[in-house]
C-alpha cells in the first residue's frame, strides 16, 4: 500500500522526540513525511522534506494565485516591438 511503500523509502526510522517524549507520530501530507510529537507538539522534517514543504507551499499559493488573478481576467499579449 501507499503508507507502507513510503514508509519503506525512508528507511523505517523512528524519530524520538529531542525533548524525551519518546518516539514521534508520522504524519503523510502529500508526499512529506512529518514526524509529530503529541507531547509537545513538536515537528521533526528531513531537509529533503522540507524541500517538498517549500515546492509544495509554492505550488499552493501559485495555485491560489491562478484563482485570484483568473477573476480579474486581464489578458495581455506580448508583442515583438522593435527598440
Ligand atoms: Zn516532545
Amino acid at each position: 500500500m501507499f503508507w507502507k511503500k513510503k514508509m519503506h523509502e525512508c528507511g523505517e526510522i523512528i524519530i524520538k522526540c529531542p525533548y524525551g517524549h519518546g518516539e514521534m507520530r508520522k504524519i503523510i501530507k502529500e508526499d512529506i513525511i512529518i514526524d509529530v510529537c503529541d507531547t509537545c507538539k513538536g515537528m521533526w522534517l528531513d531537509d529533503k522534506e522540507i524541500d517538498k514543504l517549500v515546492a509544495l507551499a509554492a505550488r499552493q499559493a501559485s495555485l491560489a494565485k491562478q484563482k485570484t488573478t483568473q477573476k480579474g481576467g486581464t489578458h495581455r499579449k506580448k508583442t515583438g516591438k522593435k527598440l
